[in-house]
């Protein structure tokens, strides 16, 4: 018979597929497409690691609380395990992550606590200062704390990386992927920089507005990626190249590889796809570009997928983005 003892036992392996539509040139830009994960995102792959690596430390013990502060995606990730393993979970959520998110949450059994987006990350009342308070507090809690703990990173030198490789077969010469806690674009750019002998290029994409790209941590809308302060599991020196990308561009290109390539992906998708189109531009036709597309579009159907919500943002006017967005109502 086939079959696994457990969901999360088909965590990884995710396919690459070529983008068509959106990639038009002859240098192919292939979409590590990471919502095939079996809790939608790329952030499985932490999930597993990290609480494996609590356990074998000591940090979490039967019967524990996990505590983090997590846009949804990392929580889901969490609870899958947790459920697993026995432990009771509490996240903590900005108020800008959609509640479809934050319900998919509370369906796996988490409890969620959610906090104001408009606060700097010392005011008592944002996601980082409750979850820290909430770890004092709940007894035999533990903070996975994803924007410092090497395991994130790790997850990706010991998956990601080789898995591109050999779907691949070594001819990666381009890897591009948004920085959230940078562990996707640290573990998995540290892995294929070694393997090719420096040859592969690390290209972030980042929010304009984010620090990655030189800004001050300006708001934007795009979820999961950029940040308003430096997280310890961001290689500083990984990336040879960091591509800012505005809300607008982010979300015309997310609408477009749903309409066009039939991926229905999230903000973040959009925002690498529109970096990996600017490498493509300068690529030869013999390189081979990698795109991880982090998670799935339907968590984002009040807001990059309805038309109001664009619009109450400008996102549908005209004069953004050429009126592509506007083609594709
Ligand atoms: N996109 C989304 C939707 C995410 O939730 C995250 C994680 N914060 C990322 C991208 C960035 O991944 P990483 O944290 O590994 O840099």
């Amino acid at each position: 018979m086939d079959y696994v003892e457990h969901v999360t036992d088909l965590v990884g392996n995710t396919p690459l597929v070529r983008l068509n539509a959106v990639a038009t040139g002859k240098t192919p830009v292939l979409a590590k497409v990471e919502y095939l994960n079996p809790g939608g995102s790329v952030k499985d792959r932490i999930a597993l690691r990290m609480i494996e690596a609590a356990e074998a430390s000591g940090e979490l013990r039967p019967g524990g609380t996990i505590v983090e502060p997590t846009s949804g995606n990392t929580g889901v990730g969490l609870a899958m395990v947790a459920q697993r393993k026995g432990y009771r979970c509490v996240f903590v959520c900005p108020d800008k992550v959609g509640e479809d998110k934050r319900d998919v949450l509370k369906a796996y059994g988490a409890e969620v606590v959610v906090c104001p987006t408009a606060v700097e990350p010392e005011h008592p009342d944002s996601y980082y200062s409750v979850s820290d308070r909430l770890v004092t507090e709940i007894d035999g809690a533990w903070k996975p704390n994803q924007y410092a703990n090497p395991e994130n990173p790790e997850s990706h030198v010991h998956s990601t990386g080789p898995e591109i490789w050999r779907q691949t077969e070594g001819k990666v010469t381009h890897f591009v992927a948004g920085i959230g806690t940078g562990g996707t674009i640290s573990g998995t750019g540290r892995y294929l920089k070694d393997i090719s002998g420096g040859a592969v290029k690390i290209v972030g994409a980042d929010p304009e507005g984010s620090v990655y790209s030189g800004g001050h941590g300006r708001p934007y809308l795009v979820e999961g990626v950029g940040e308003d302060f430096w997280p310890s599991t961001y290689d500083k020196g990984i990336c040879d190249e960091i591509v800012p990308i505005s809300d607008a561009e982010s979300f015309e290109m997310t609408r477009r590889l749903a309409h066009e390539e039939a991926l229905l992906v999230g903000g973040s998708c959009g925002m690498a796809v529109a970096a990996a189109l600017k490498v493509a531009e300068n690529a030869n036709p013999d390189d081979v570009i990698v795109v991880l597309l982090p998670d799935g579009g339907r968590g984002y159907l009040g807001k990059i997928f309805n038309d109001s919500w664009m619009a109450s943002y400008g996102f549908l006017s005209p004069d953004v983005g050429g009126g592509r967005v506007g083609d594709v109502l």
